[in-house]
């Protein structure tokens, strides 16, 4: 059986997110990494603006983020 290890950790259960400033609206939210947690997805709560934060080397490393 060649099944991928499942993550079970009860660690993931605390969903990684990144804490954004949304410049449009001035509202400050978390937004959280996307399925293949290759990056930060969300969006502006207010307008809907969808913003993408790339997890990597210079991606993330910091847990803010400020929108434009
Ligand atoms: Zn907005």
């Amino acid at each position: 059986m060649q099944h991928y290890k499942r993550t079970s950790d009860p660690k993931q259960s605390a969903k990684p997110f990144l804490g954004v400033h949304f410049k449009c609206c001035n509202l400050y939210c978390r937004i959280y990494r996307n399925k293949t947690e290759t990056a930060y997805e969300g969006r502006c709560p207010r307008c809907g603006k969808s913003i993408v934060c790339p997890i990597g080397e210079k991606g993330c490393s910091s847990r803010f983020f400020e929108v434009k």
